[in-house]
Formats: C-alpha cells, structure tokens, sequence
C-alpha cells in the first residue's frame, strides 16, 4: 500500500483533467464516488487540510474531516493549544475505494507541503538528524468507531533519528522509551504482527516480559527499563517483525508515514468495521479521515504525564472534573490499562500548574460546545496540550442533570435541553435500582434479554398459583417459566420480576412485563426449568421453589441468592407519593423536563391499561387519557374465567345470555374503576378481540377440573375445544367477527360501559368512554356494531336517566380498513392504528412466528430494525398515512391514535408525529418515554422553532 500511494498513480485525474486519455471505465462506474469527485473538483481537489497556526477546517466539517479532525481545527479556532497538523479528509478514502485502491495523483504534493507546514511550525524537521519531528497517524470517521485502525506515535524515529532525539533532549531514556513504542505499534497496526489464536498474550509484550525475566528475573514496571533495555527490546521487535511480517521495518520516515496513512484506508473495509458499520447503518461512503499530528511527549519524566477527562461526571451527571491521568506516559497507556491512572484531582498537587491550565481548559470547552466534553490531554514538562475533544457519552442520569443545570447556567435553551435526553435511555431513571455495592458480592449465573428495566430479587417460583401463594404471605417471589401466557398473569402481577428461558423482547412475559412496569429478563437460554421436579439448573447448579435469585433486567443479568433493590426516586414520588423521593434531585429534575415536554409537545400521549392502578400509575407519568383498554385481560382474574368459560361453551342464546350476565357486574366494576382512575380523562375501550379457544383449557387435567366446576360432562369441552380449533387464529374468528357473530356478547360489554359510566357520573366525576370496536375491514362491520352499542346506550340511558358523553371509533389493523378509510370514516368518529396486527397483515407476518427467520433478515438487512418493535415506515407507514389522510377527508375532526406497541418506541413517535397522530398510547411505564419522544418529535418536525 506505501508503495501504491509512493507511486504516482497513472489513472487519469478526475473531470476537469487536462489529460488526453480518456476517462477509464472503472472510474466512471464507481457512480457514489463520481459525485463526490466532482464536488472536489469545485474545491479546487484539496485533499489536505491544516490546523495550527494557520486552520483551514471547523467543527462543522465532520462529514470531510471526521470527528477527530474537525474538532482539532474547531479547538485551535478558538486557541486551545493543540499541537499542528493536517487532516487528509474522507474523500481520498472514497477515491482510494472507487479507483482500485490508489490515491488522488495530487495527494503526496498535498502531504508535502503539510508536514513543510508542521516544521517550519515547530522548527523541526521530518527525519532530521540534529531535530528530528516525529508525528502521530490517528484514523477518524465522523463518529469514533471501533474496527478502525489505531493509533501510532512517535512516526518518524529510526535508528539515526532516535540519537538525533537523544542528543538533542539530554534523555537517552525517553528517546529509546519512544522508539520501542513505536516499532511496537506500528509492527502491530500496520505490519499486522499480532496475537496467533494459540497464543495467549501479544507478542510484543512477550518479548518485553522474556528480557524482564532474563535481566531482572521479575515482573518490573516499564518505567524502570533503561536505555540498554530498551535498545535490546528494539532490535528485538524488529526481528520478530522480520520473522512474522516477512519484512524488514521501514526505516524511511516518509515509506513509514505512507504505509501507516495507507493502513487507515485500508481498515476501512476490515471484517471489524463493515460489521460495525452494519450494525450501526453507517454507509459505508462515509470513508475515514487520516490525521497526522505533531507529536508532544506525555513521557519525558515525572514533570510529563498524558490523561483523559470529562468536562462533568457521565456516570451521575455531578459538575465537577472527572478523569484520570498517568504521570510519564504517552497516551495510549492511559487506556490500556498496563499502569492504574490516578484521578485528575490529583493532578492539583502534583503540577498545580498544569492543572490550572486544564480548569481553564474545561471552562473554555463548555462555553464553547455548550455540551459535556470527554478529551484527551498530554503534559509535556509542565505544558498543557490537547489532543482530542467530543461530545461526552452519559447514562441516563447524567443527561438529565446535565440538560437541566446548563439550562441553568444559560449555556443551553430548554428545549435544546429537552433534545439533550436520549428518549429511548429514560426507562432506566423509572427502575428499581440494586444496590451496587450488593451487586460487586453477587454471582452472575445466567444472561438473557433485558426485557423489563429495573432490579428484582425474589424467592423463585415455578408456577404463577405457587408463586401467589407465596406472595400472598408475604414473601418476595421471582416468577420463573420456561415461557408465559395469559393464564400466568397472576403470578406475574404478584412477582417481584420475571425470568424466561424461552422468549423474546416482544414475548408476551416481555410485554406484560412492559405493561406493569415489571422487571424482566427473558431468554435466559442458559437456565434449565424442570416443572415436574421444580426446579431451576444453571451451569450443573440446582435451585428449588423458594431459593432466591436475581435478575437485573436493564442489561439482562442473572444472579444467584439475593441482592437488595430501592425503588427510582421517580417511581416513588410520582406513585407511591413518597415526600423524600419527591424531594431529591433526580425527581425534581425529571419533573422539570417532563414540563418542558408538555410546553413542546404537539401529540399527547394516552396509556394502555386494563386495571385502576395501571390506569393510575400511567396518569401519574403525566397521561391524558387510555388508548387501549384490552377488556378480555379482564376475563382472566379470579372466577371470571369460569363465567367466561360457560359462556363460550354455552349451546343456546339463553345459556350464552345467562353467563353473560355473570361477567357483566365485573366488566361493570372494572370499568368503574378506570373511569375514577382517569379523573375525566378518556378511556378507549376496545370490545373482546382474542379468538375464544384461548380462554379454554388445553389440557386434560384442566379440561376435567372445569367440567367439574362448572358442572358440565369433560366430554363436552374437549370437543368445544376442537371445535374452535383454527388453523390460522391470527386471521380466524375474532375481533369484530366475534361481536358480529354474538352480538349479545357485544351488548353486555356496551352495557358494562355505561352502566359504569352512568354510576361514576353520577359521582361527580366526568367520563368520556370511547367505545372501540377492533379488526375492522368492511364500513358493514362497524355500522352493525355500532347499532349494538346505541341501543345499550338508548337503554342505559333510559334506565338511569343520564346523558351520557360517548363516542364510537375503530381500530385499523387491516389492510382493507386502512385503504377504504374513507368509507369507514363516514361511521367512525375516531380511528387508532393496531400497529401490532397492522403489521402483522401489512408484512403478512406473524410476529409470535417471526423468530424463526426475522433474526436473519435483520441480519441481511431485508428489514433494518425489527418492524414489530419500529414501525416499518415505508410499508406499513404508507398505510398509516393513507388512512389519515382518506379519513379526515370524509370527517375532518376525525380523532386520530395509535395503541400498538410502537407508541412506546420513540423512532416510530417521530413518524406518528410527521403524518399528524393526534395522541400516541403505550404502558403506563414507558409514558414518560413516549412524552419526551413526542416532545422532541414536535421540536424537530418544525425544526425547533
Ligand atoms: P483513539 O481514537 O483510540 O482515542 P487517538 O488518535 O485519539 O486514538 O490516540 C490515542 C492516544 O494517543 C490518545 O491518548 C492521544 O491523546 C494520543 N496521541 C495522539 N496523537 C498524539 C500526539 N500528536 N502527541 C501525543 N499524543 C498523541
Ligand atoms: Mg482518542
Ligand atoms: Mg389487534
């Protein structure tokens, strides 16, 4: 590759060349980079860009520059002292790609007059041998990425330099300290001399542990090594290079700056970075920048010393400096973790000096970034230099006090503090934490998926009446299935968290987990649950019911015994009205943002929720109102089942009417419930929607205990059973298609409502029941529901002699119904989009059957995320938007929702809120999620105006 950027590419330049050959093929075909190419054209083909005393760059220049580069050029800009150098900028990444990996012919006169730049800067010169200049080769895409190649120090150094450097600094030592380093790296990054999969350590640090032992017989740190050490260990990298790399060292500065500029283009396209790149959508023409930066030296002695630090505390979010350093060190020792770094506090006493320099440093960087800052720094006998700087990563925590205290310190807008919250980050501010400190003393067992946010320990169960049994006396239980289904529901409820071996993040433990804000890990694929004998083996282990266990279902850990938790301060002021947590600062913070939100927001954002306490909880998170109430949830608590049972079993109208009655004083209650719950909110309440075979039991033992309890022959419901048998349930007898086919079934439930609504009413409370009915296709569907639904009301009303408010809507989820909107419009007054089923029957995919193949088209990239948790916006999308728009053509005032489950997730809010939703709906834990997602959607929709 050295010699490939050395020669002077015959290829023809691109247009606006003078040359006479015609333009190749190759070059032409490679179409992305003929873009590109001509944009340099306009740009006069620069290829090299300086920073120092004289900076052609800024930080608005990542995409050319990298992240790296613009940064270095943004901070000489505003005269931190960076040592000089040029950036070769992303476009000779691009060309070397789109021109069989050769250069632009002008880059080396380019890289010339670069490094002339740097001597007649810093009066030295490039392989001088009275002052010789020794540079840095540092790669840099526009975001830091992993794959790409790492850096090299000290370039430029060879066997007369180095005693030019010796001679020139009085420091033998630092002189050989930096050549070893240097053949050590660039043997490694360049001339890919690295670990074998037999080996267990780097070569090269086997070379330097063979000379400690020999000459020290022991462990030494390297600082101690001295110059004859070092000399040794130099002739004896070379010679390792020589045996692995077949080739000898370049000891030509200008063959070794070459071949390491060419090393960065070429891990580019390393397995390493195009997985990366895959995973992370990063296109690949992108392309990388090469820096080449003027060394200083962090490791001339004790008065030297190079660091990494953070403007503010990432983890906790605390204004204070934060970072560690090395004293005599360069700086990739820092990382690498050969010597522990001390905090930079401690930087105070050793050079009070320098760090002065650094406060001020910080200072200037904030003002500037008006953002958290994570930088590199090196201390070259007492004098600071900075060498890198970038937006700081942080735990949820840390954003949120960083968003709030620089809206304080008027460094920042409030609502450039609101877009400061990652949203998909928030849920961890709501979880129950563990203690850390508990945590570092217990054993992790298992992983699986971090379904559920939060921290549980609890004794384990197997079975949800055993694990409500033991929650009923009082113990703390940790429910554990192979998988869950609705009949476990009551465990769940009563448990502290779940764990599954079997299952995905949109499992049904995942999402009622989600729904109630439970801890959850699921697919734990390591934990072996034997029903039978009742117990859980990990790893030759066994644990029986009532041994405690834990999960961390916010990274998906598993732990044996118990680790003790505490509520979020969130959770317990917000919920449990706790006036300590509401004092805290966390709170106090969190409600602050939520406010802002509510200044931002277009959309609003409703619940879904079954019950008064998830109703309530979700009220508390700052909902306005219930997008979805799933009312068969309700079927499944206590002896309802029973009741709904004989219904579905009933042979006559009369039986079916008669167990009907008995589900409705209970529907009647629920609802009750709810409509207080909602202090006048509104409640979408969506009719029964789940085939009926799901209610009935499939076993045999359960068949004959049902037969019993309900006093019917066992026979009986084993050929009920097998009479709703379907072959295909998700397409079968449900939703509408239940209503219509008993409409009493419909008229009980719409007499629940009202009845419910009329009682609560009559309290003194306002209620506004939106009755919703669901998987409709044909305007037909709907109109003879709606007839049903009237006449409870007509009836109801009569009865009770109220008004009721009420509103009658429907649910598309199919493809037919998002298409004929219009039509459906003229009986609908509200419409919410069933994201699940409409992408169930947009994609005709089953999601509870898509983890068998939807894992490899992710990795194949057939669909980019996952269309079950992301709305697919281009697909499904497009039948979102045509059924708003064919509705509100036909009813203008036409309310619009979404109750799927991408209400919950903030990449699918930002669409919601481009085709003009009116409110989104999810669980009552993630509200505060889907509030702030809204909030930033409506702030960069109209481009936060
Ligand atoms: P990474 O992206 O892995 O952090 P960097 O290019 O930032 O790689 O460099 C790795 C280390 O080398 C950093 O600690 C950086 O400060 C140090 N370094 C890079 N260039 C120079 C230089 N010109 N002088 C001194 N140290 C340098
Ligand atoms: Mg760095
Ligand atoms: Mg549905």
């Amino acid at each position: 590759m050295a010699k490939k950027l050395a020669r002077k590419t015959s290829r023809p330049a691109p247009r606006g060349s003078r040359s006479a050959k015609p333009v190749s093929k190759p070059a032409r075909r490679a179409s992305g980079a003929g873009s590109r190419e001509s944009t340099v054209a306009r740009r006069g083909g620069k290829y090299v860009y300086f920073f120092g005393r004289k900076t052609d760059g800024n930080g608005s220049m990542k995409p050319l520059l990298g992240g790296k580069g613009a940064n270095l050029a943004e901070m000489c800009r505003i005269g931190l002292p960076v040592p000089p150098g040029f950036t070769i900028t992303t476009e000779v990444c691009t060309y070397y790609y789109a021109n069989k990996r050769t250069y632009p012919p002008t880059l080396r006169k380019e890289m010339e007059s670069g490094v002339a730049a740097l001597e007649q800067q810093t009066g030295k010169k490039f392989g001088d041998l009275k002052n010789p200049l020794l540079v840095s080769v540092r790669s840099g895409a526009r975001d830091s990425m992993p794959g790409m190649m790492d850096t090299i120090l000290n370039l430029g150094l060879n066997d007369q330099t180095v005693d030019a450097l010796a001679t020139k600094t009085g420091n033998a030592r630092f002189a050989w300290d930096c050549y070893r380093r240097f053949v050590q790296m660039y043997g490694d990054v360049v001339l890919g001399v690295q670990k074998r999969p037999d080996e267990d350590h780097e070569p090269f640090e086997t070379v330097i542990e063979q000379l400690k032992h020999e000459r020290y017989h022991q462990d030494i740190e390297d600082t101690k090594l001295t110059v004859d050490d070092l000399k040794e260990l130099v002739v004896r990298f070379k010679g390792l290079i020589k045996d692995r790399a077949g080739k000898q060292f370049p000891s030509s500065p200008w063959d070794q700056l070459l071949g390491a500029v060419g090393a960065v283009f070429g891990s580019w396209m390393n397995d390493r970075a195009i997985v990366y790149r895959r995973k992370y959508n990063i296109p690949t023409e992108w392309g990388t920048a090469v820096n080449v930066q003027a060394m200083v030296y962090g490791n001339t002695g004790e008065n030297s010393g190079s660091g990494v630090a953070f403007t503010r505390n990432p983890a906790n979010g605390v204004k204070e400096f934060y970072g560690e350093f090395l004293i005599n060190a360069q700086g990739e020792d820092v990382v690498a973790g050969v010597r522990t770094p001390e905090p930079v506090a401690d930087l105070k006493k050793a050079m009070p000096k320098a760090y002065a320099e650094l406060e001020r440093i910080r200072q200037t960087l904030e003002k500037h970034f008006k953002d958290v800052q994570d930088f590199e720094f090196t201390i070259e006998d007492g004098v600071v230099y900075m060498l890198q700087t970038r937006n700081g990563k942080r735990t949820a925590m840390a954003a949120l006090k960083f968003s709030i205290d620089m809206q304080k310190e008027k460094l920042i807008d409030w609502k450039t503090a609101i877009m400061r919250n990652p949203a998909d980050q928030l849920e961890q501010l709501l979880a129950p934490v563990f203690d850390l400190a508990e945590v570092a003393k217990a054993k992790a067992i298992a992983s699986g998926l971090p379904a559920g946010p939060g921290a549980a320990s609890g004794k384990i169960y197997l079975n949800a009446e055993r694990a409500v049994a033991a929650a009923d006396k009082g113990e703390k239980v940790l429910l554990v299935r192979i998988e869950t289904s609705p009949e476990d529901l009551r465990g769940m409820i009563a448990a502290e968290g779940i764990l599954t071996a079997r299952g995905g993040v949109s499992s049904h433990a995942a999402l009622v987990a989600r729904q109630m804000g439970k801890v959850c890990v699921c697919g734990a694929a390591a934990v072996d649950v034997d029903y039978q004998a009742r117990t859980v083996t990990v790893d030759g282990r066994s644990y029986k019911e009532g041994d405690w266990m834990s999960i961390d279902g916010t990274i998906g850990k598993v732990y044996a015994g118990q680790v003790k938790t505490a509520p979020s301060e969130i959770v317990a002021g917000l919920i449990e009205g706790n006036e300590e947590a509401k004092k805290t600062e966390k709170f106090r913070n969190f409600q602050q943002l939520m406010k802002w939100c509510a200044d931002a927001t277009r959309m609003s954002v409703r619940t879904n929720a079954d019950t008064p306490e998830q109703t309530a909880n979700a009220v508390a998170f700052g909902a306005v109102g219930i997008g979805l109430t799933r009312t068969e949830h309700m079927f499944f608590e206590g002896d309802r089942i029973d009741a709904m049972r004989e219904m579905i079993l009933a042979e006559t109208l009369e039986d079916r009417k008669a167990a009907l009655a008995k589900l409705l004083p209970y529907q009647r209650d629920d609802f009750a419930g709810i409509f207080r719950a909602l202090k006048g909110y509104p409640a979408t309440i969506r009719f029964l929607d789940p085939p009926l075979h799901e209610f009935l039991p499939h076993t045999k033992e359960q068949q004959a205990e049902l037969a019993k309890s309900i006093g019917v022959p066992a026979a009986r419901i084993h050929q009920r059973v097998q009479g709703l048998h379907e072959f295909n349930p998700m397409l079968g007898f449900r939703g509408c298609r239940l209503g219509i086919g008993y409409p009493e079934i419909s008229a009980m439930q719409a007499r629940a409502v009202f009845e419910a609504a009329a009682i609560v009413q009559k309290e003194g409370i306002k209620v506004r029941p939106e009755i919703m009915i669901p998987l409709v296709a044909f305007k037909k569907e709907l109109d003879l529901q709606i007839e049903v639904v009237h006449q409870a009301a007509r009836e109801v009303q009569s009865e009770q002699k109220v008004k009721l408010n009420y509103m009658v809507g429907t649910m598309i989820e199919i493809p037919r119904g998002a298409l004929t909107a219009d039509e459906i419009a003229q009986s609908a007054e509200f419409f919410s989009f069933g994201t699940n089923d409409l992408t169930q029957t947009g994609l005709g995919m089953s999601r509870d059957d898509s983890g068998s193949f939807l894992p490899h088209y992710q990795e194949l990239e057939i669909v980019k995320k996952n269309p079950f948790a992301t709305i697919d916006d281009t697909g499904v999308g497009q039948l979102v938007a045509i059924a708003v728009t064919k509705g509100r053509a036909t009813r203008p005032n036409l309310k619009l929702g979404i109750c799927g489950e991408h209400g919950g997730d903030p990449a699918s809010i930002q669409f919601f809120e481009k085709v003009g939703l009116d409110y989104v709906s999810c669980s009552p834990y993630r509200v505060p999620v889907a509030r702030l997602a809204a909030a930033q959607a409506a702030l960069s929709t109209k481009g936060g105006d």
